[in-house]
């Protein structure tokens, strides 16, 4: 035998017994966002090295070390997207969405990191994301809020994740505060972990971040980014929070939340769960003003969100919500083409049902057990007496009750009436 190709680690397969939960999912993600008008945009998964380090930022987790970057036969550098927003900005600008016009925009796809392969971590994952344009005011920030809110009601997820919010200020509010930082950090250079060492050189807010114990103690005492917003930031921050107060959306203020990419500035935001370890941002999002002038458009503010589905995935798993049968109804026969015909008019006039028919021969018992194996609510079985006699036969198998025979005009509105 010859050996067998694996899969790339970090790269899943998300089999049959998966997907159902992931549709479920992504069939509520897609009702959400429809009741609030926003719309689809597809993008490419493959988009150009710069688009990227232009960005997210040069001195990021993600450009530095995380992105599949290749050059294609041509000699240009391309990368597999790490993240949905540039590829957004990218498309939304260059097919003229910005120009004098909001835009409320969702898209849903793969993302790849190069990053170490654990649960809720992987190196090709999924993203839903969502991104508006054009609206300054922090009540569109407020709606995106309130938004996931909704989807955490709708996914039965609302008593598992908690919101974090912090304002980033504005860049020149930003730099103040990154000055004092520093200057702070390096007082205390020894008890910084390596990590931090080396971010307080390139990235200093990115400390605010480390897990590190002895960081976190010296950062205790470090100056608060509260302290230095301005006043547009400030404003901006506490409309936000009066919004969210209003509308009975609970959140905690965390002052180390930086978020790691550099475009943000005045909200960021977290949903954060317990239940998954170290992995347990499920959601993250925030404004950024800046990003869509920063690569080459006219300045528009901006602001959204992506969300790990992986990782709601496995909050899913947790509490498993009643999804519907592979089959409802499985067609059992001795007579292949009576059983094709039987499963058509079915689903002509059962819309929506999923009707499964037997294929492949095997004895009556052996057909049964496929049908009780398929979930199905009900057997039909067209036997010899059935075709004869032109009557199926009704067997339920989720519940108790007789079988009963039913004419063949009525067996549908019969169904129906049964079907749960
Ligand atoms: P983390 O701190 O967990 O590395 P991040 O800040 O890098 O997350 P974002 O870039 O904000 O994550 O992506 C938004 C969401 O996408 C995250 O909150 C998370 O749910 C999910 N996500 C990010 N990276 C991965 C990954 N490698 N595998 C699975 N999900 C991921
Ligand atoms: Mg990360």
């Amino acid at each position: 035998m010859s050996r067998k190709v694996t899969s790339i680690r970090g790269m899943n397969d998300i089999l049959p017994a998966q997907t159902r939960l992931w549709q479920w999912l992504e069939a509520r993600v897609a009702g959400v966002l429809q009741a609030y008008g926003y719309s689809e945009i597809r993008m490419p998964v493959l988009e150009r090295t710069e688009l990227f380090r232009r960005s997210i930022g040069e001195v990021t987790d993600i450009v530095e070390k995380e992105m599949y970057t290749f050059d294609d036969r041509g000699g240009d550098s391309v990368t597999l997207r790490p993240e949905g927003t540039a590829g957004c900005v990218r498309a939304a600008e260059e097919h003229g969405l910005l120009y004098n016009q909001t835009q409320r925009l969702w898209y849903r796809g793969p993302m790849f990191r190069y990053e170490r392969p654990q649960a809720g971590r992987y190196r090709q994952f999924h993203q839903i994301g969502v991104e508006t344009f054009g609206i300054a005011s922090p009540d569109i920030d407020a709606e995106l809020i309130i938004l996931t809110a909704r989807l955490w009601r709708e996914l039965g997820l609302a008593d598992q994740v908690t919101l974090e919010l912090n304002s980033l200020g504005l860049a020149e509010d930003r730099a103040r505060y990154r000055d004092a930082l520093v200057s702070y950090l390096s007082e205390h250079q020894d008890r910084l972990d390596e990590d931090s060492r080396r971010r307080l050189e390139r990235n200093p807010l990115r400390v605010l971040d480390s897990k590190d114990p002895g960081t976190r103690e010296v950062l205790a005492g470090a100056p608060q980014l509260a302290d230095y917003l301005g006043d547009e930031a400030r404003s901006h921050f506490e409309g936000l929070r009066a919004l969210l107060d209003a509308a009975g959306v609970k959140y905690v203020i965390n002052q180390r939340l930086v978020r790691g990419l550099d475009y943000y500035g005045k909200t960021v935001f977290e949903w954060v769960t317990d239940a998954l370890g170290a992995q347990g941002t499920v959601c993250a999002g925030g404004r950024y003003d800046g990003l869509v002038e920063q690569l080459g458009g006219k300045a528009t503010p901006a602001v959204g969100f992506a969300m790990g589905v992986e990782r709601l995935i496995l909050l899913l798993e947790q509490r498993m919500p009643e999804l519907a049968p592979e089959a409802e109804l499985y067609i059992v026969s001795s007579d292949a083409g009576a059983a094709l015909a039987l499963a058509e008019t079915l689903r002509d006039t059962l819309p929506g049902r999923r009707v499964l028919c037997h294929c492949g021969g095997g004895s009556f018992k052996s057909q049964m057990k496929k049908a009780d194996r398929s979930g199905a609510w009900f057997a039909l079985i067209l036997g010899e007496d059935e075709l004869a006699s032109g009557l199926v036969t009704v067997k339920p198998l989720r519940q108790d009750g007789e079988q009963q025979q039913l004419p063949r005009a009525t067996l549908a509105t019969t169904l129906a009436a049964h079907l749960p």
